[in-house]
């Protein structure tokens, strides 16, 4: 099985504020929430902020909430609602979950109640409705001018917010606003809009509201609801902070009233990130939909082959900071590695064959060879890769013409075959083109592995199959989607998209790799570390290559550098 025991839980200075509360008897159960916007899929990105505030209900015994944030009304989010529940299953189940039920809430379940708030504020003389158009508002908000109905009574407030609801009034015709200091140096509290008049349909309430609140406003809201303790969100939400804090005081709520605390979020180097680009790149094609292995959405990384718990091991390894920075793609990679060269057993897999007959061998004979399934893992067994006169090996670990120093098979070299014998390459066939079609090697029957008789060393060892028990298996190499570090640095983020991301291949496998499942990892040896793609069927496995073995882009970085 894949299943590996999380990292110790990090500490960080979100944990640290969380504990003290608990220890000062501030708050006696933790309550936070995951608040996705329900329109799109979620990314690497989400997968920090959930492992975060999921994180921290686990290991302090409280409740984590996942909340559609629906605010604005559209009437095609149940593909994203259902990917977005699907993405956080998959990434919490087994390990955080046990408050998630099946249903998610939504910000829309709470328009009653919000709009029974807004009546409070405008009561309270701190709600005013403003005729002016959107374009007016921004100008005075930006000038710090005050409105010429910024000082209407309480009721004819009252009258218009009420038929603002009720439908009286076309779009863009009136505000809610907060009635905070229109020359307030945050310019969120320069009388920001609380509710906008939009006639359209919500995917969740239908036709009953022509109002809609704005993010703040529901945000802040629907966090003291649901009770929430500690509102945990990026760092662009600070200057916001003020303007929620304002909210909670212009109601007078009753405590425990929630606080906002704000962390960096994660930046990946040869990725974009934000949800609007991510639709560019599926609606113009530019991938395979929101989970092509090369997306760096939950649903990609998944189809990848990247675990629940490995992505849950690099939101906890990158840590929670207050500074915005850039996060290296290899600290991805490495943290898959590392659990995968513990969980993944190995399997020989030739990606470009070409024959090599083996012309002092027995025809006919077949030998039964020994492999380890995985050295990190005793318990993981062995098994018996079939020998015979005719193999493949990689066409990657054969040259004609090496530089010095080559030590993988030349023509009068000599290599070890992975598990079994040392062979010697006595002459190159070529078909009609020039391309080398069969290699003919003599083997040396002392050198077998782990045999008795010779303990002979050469420095050079590949992988190899059996020709007469190889299986065709198709195999999809995904490399980095962008080939610029910074994709959004070079204006057009399209213009730096990698025309190599994906080479597929139809390669040779032993046979012992049919009875592979979905759910299991494999080292193909020398290769990278590789799962099954939903495409494949009975008859023919589809590999996916969720990572290299080793990190070949540093080596890239360093000679352009
Ligand atoms: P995007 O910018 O990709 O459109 P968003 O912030 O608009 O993302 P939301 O659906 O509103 O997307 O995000 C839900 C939660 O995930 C928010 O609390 C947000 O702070 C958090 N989040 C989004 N992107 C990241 C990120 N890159 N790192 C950490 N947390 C993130
Ligand atoms: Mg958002």
């Amino acid at each position: 099985m894949n299943k590996t025991a999380d990292v110790t839980a990090p500490s960080d200075f979100i944990r640290e504020v969380v504990a003290d509360d608990l220890r000062t008897g501030k708050h006696t159960k933790i309550v936070t929430r995951f608040p996705p916007e329900p329109n799109g899929y979620l990314h690497i990105g989400h997968a920090k902020s959930i492992c975060l505030n999921f994180g921290i209900a686990h290991e302090f015994n409280g409740v984590c909430n996942i909340r559609m944030d629906d605010t604005n009304p559209t009437k095609e989010e149940t593909e994203y609602v259902d990917s977005i529940m699907a993405d956080v299953h998959w990434l919490i189940d087994d390990w955080a979950d046990k408050n998630l039920g099946g249903a998610p809430l939504y910000t829309s379940d709470y328009f009653d109640r919000l709009y029974q708030f807004a009546l409070q504020l405008i009561d309270k003389g701190k709600g005013y409705v403003d005729d002016m158009t959107p374009e007016e508002t921004d100008e005075f908000r930006r000038l710090g001018k005050e409105s010429r109905f910024r000082n209407r009574p309480i009721a004819e407030n009252r009258d218009l917010f009420e038929r603002m609801k009720a439908g009286e009034f076309p779009d863009g015709t009136r505000t809610l606003r907060a009635k905070i200091d229109v020359n307030a140096p945050n310019v969120w509290l320069r009388d920001p809009v609380l509710y906008r008049i939009r006639h359209a349909s919500h995917h969740h309430t239908g036709d009953k509201w022509c109002i809609y609140p704005m993010y703040d406003w529901a945000h802040t809201l629907s966090d003291y609801i649901e009770g929430i303790t500690h509102s945990i969100c990026t760092l662009e939400f600070e200057v916001h902070r003020p303007l929620y804090d304002w909210i909670l005081q212009a109601l007078e709520l009753s405590p425990p009233v929630p606080h906002q605390y704000e962390f960096a979020r994660l930046n990946l180097t040869y990725a974009v990130m934000s949800k609007r680009k991510l639709i560019q790149l599926v609606r113009e094609k530019l991938v395979n939909g929101w989970d092509d292995p090369r997306m760096l959405t939950i649903s990609g990384l998944r189809r990848r082959g990247v675990t629940a718990s490995a992505l849950r091991a690099f939101a906890y390894n990158i840590g929670i900071t207050k500074y915005p920075s850039m996060t290296d793609m290899a600290v991805l990679d490495h943290t898959i590695r590392e659990e995968f060269n513990r969980t993944a057993e190995r399997r020989l897999v030739v990606l470009h064959p070409i024959k090599v007959v083996l012309t002092n061998y027995p025809e006919g004979k077949v030998e039964e060879l020994e492999a380890v399934n995985n050295p990190e893992d005793e318990n993981a067994g062995r098994r018996k890769v079939s020998f015979g006169r005719e193999l493949f090996i990689d066409a990657a670990d054969f040259m004609e013409a090496p530089p010095p120093k080559y030590f993988r098979l030349k023509p009068g070299g000599e290599v070890r075959l992975k598990y079994a014998y040392i062979i010697k390459c006595d002459e190159v066939i070529k078909d009609g083109s020039d391309n080398v079609s069969e290699l003919h090697c003599t083997v040396d029957l002392e050198s077998k592995s782990g045999g008795a008789t010779s303990n002979r060393k050469v420095k050079g060892t590949i992988h190899w199959v059996s020709a007469a028990h190889a299986r065709d298996v198709e195999v999809r190499l995904y490399d980095r989607l962008f080939s610029e570090a910074e994709p959004d640095a070079a204006g057009d983020f399209k213009s730096s998209i990698n025309p190599n991301s994906l080479e597929i291949v139809n390669a040779k496998c032993e046979p012992a790799l049919s009875d592979a499942t979905p759910e299991k990892r494999y080292q193909f040896e020398r290769l990278g570390y590789f799962a099954l793609d939903p495409d494949s069927t009975a008859s023919k496995q589809v590999w996916n290559r969720t990572v290299t073995l080793k990190d070949t882009w540093a080596k890239e970085a360093k000679k352009s550098g």
